[in-house]
């Protein structure tokens, strides 16, 4: 049996897992699968190198919660994948204060995470509840937590507070960034992808149902679009992103809402879907005739574009804009309307390019240039997890 490792990248209403075999120093992709729908119409699908190993549709009572789902997964791979797993690596959203790089996880250090929860309410219980799981079940099995914080820990001081009193930012009110397993994924894989790009002025664009920009310099991140939450930046599926503070007190002291209320109305019920009052889907958006999704859509594309100008300050210059991720990577409509709305500073995208998601989208006069690489969070966690339990000899 080959020695593999698992990810698992568990969100709020589906686990996504992949089975990297080790081949020498490498990894490679064996099996991919996700469970969502938890609690809705939950549903296990995987593959194999294209081929569907499993696509079963549960009853919503056999999978009411992410537990159940952790459950039905493992059972699965037990009974299904031979492979001998000597690691466990997982996506952890909040990372706080004290982690700037993936770490073994022990009682004490999940009890620091545990601490987080608050930070990030929608993901860090979710995230963290698989662990323990495998824990009780694994006791010896190494679990690596690497962290959508971690990349960004070396911000600098104007990108990291709030204009708040100081003793908020010794608190841990800063501003911490997300999606950094995957800024730095897409950073690392420019090197081969790009070489003369790679250690350049940065801006990548993280477009899927939760998204962000970041700026990035020599490898590593100056400047996030994302704050103390993901909730930060730019608007989402259905996440509202930034907002004039002074809506949230109204709100509440008006409109008599609870704090519970309007947390929910901020991340389920805001950003493409509270927009458009359609999807928080950008295909559906976009196949849609009518005028609320295109407002939508355009009003995202407006905001993506003002967020790349306002990251070519704190860099103080582009060299190559690159986009990632679900809408990203598949979408030319959206990325065509962003660097529309960047055509006065000399930008322009080679149509064909575009459509065909190549990795080169710039026209030849653009004056910066314009990539879509994909983003593979899961490859990131796998190779920090490799780091910690096999340290390269
Ligand atoms: P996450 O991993 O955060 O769930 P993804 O990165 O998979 O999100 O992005 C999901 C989003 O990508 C979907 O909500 C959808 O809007 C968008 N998307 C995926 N494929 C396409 C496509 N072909 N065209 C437009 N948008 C797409």
């Amino acid at each position: 049996m080959s020695d593999a490792i698992l990810v698992i990248n568990a969100g709020s209403s589906s686990i996504k897992f992949k089975l990297f075999r080790l081949v020498g120093e490498d990894l490679d992709l064996a099996i991919g699968g996700k469970l969502d729908g938890i609690g809705v119409r939950p549903r296990l699908t995987a593959r194999e190198q294209g081929k569907v190993l499993i696509d079963h549709a549960f009853g919503t009572e056999e999978v009411p919660d992410t537990h159940a789902a952790q459950v039905a997964i493992g059972n699965w791979l037990a009974q299904t994948v031979e492979a001998n797993i000597v690691a466990v690596g997982h996506r952890v959203v909040h990372g706080g204060l004290d982690y700037s790089k993936p770490v073994l996880v022990d009682d004490a250090v999940l009890d620091k995470l545990a601490s987080f929860i608050p930070l990030a309410p929608l993901h860090q219980l979710g995230n963290l509840d698989p662990i323990r799981e495998i824990r009780k079940r694994s006791p010896d099995l190494p679990q690596v937590a690497c962290f959508d914080t971690a990349f960004h820990r070396g911000h600098p001081e104007f990108a990291d507070r709030f204009p708040l009193p100081r003793f908020l930012y010794d608190e841990g009110v800063r501003r911490y960034g997300f999606h950094g397993l995957s800024y730095e994924y897409v950073s690392g894989a420019l090197k081969t992808l790009a070489p003369e790009l790679a250690d350049k002025r940065l801006v990548v664009a993280h477009l899927g149902s939760g998204a962000s920009l970041c700026a990035i310099e020599g490898g590593r991140s100056i400047e996030s679009t994302m704050g103390f939450t993901a909730l930060d930046g730019i608007p989402m599926g259905t996440r509202s992103g930034s907002l004039d503070p002074g809506v949230v007190l109204h709100l509440i002291e008006e409109k008599g809402m609870s704090p519970a209320e309007v947390g929910h109305m901020l991340y389920r019920d805001s950003g493409l879907a509270g927009l458009s009052g359609i999807s928080n889907d950008v295909r559906e958006l976009l196949a849609s005739p009518a005028p609320e999704a295109a407002f939508a859509i355009d009003f995202f594309c407006r905001r993506v574009a003002q967020s790349i100008a306002s990251l070519a300050v704190s860099l103080g210059g582009v060299d190559a804009i690159v986009f990632t991720a679900g809408i990203g990577e598949n979408a030319p409509a959206i990325r065509q309307k962003v660097i529309a709305g960047l055509a006065w500073a000399g930008l322009g995208l080679d149509p064909n390019a575009n459509d065909d998601n190549a990795l080169h989208i710039e026209a030849p006069g653009s004056r910066i240039a314009i990539l879509v690489v994909p983003t593979d969070e899961e490859k990131m966690i796998a190779r920090h997890t490799m780091r910690l339990v096999r340290p390269p000899t």
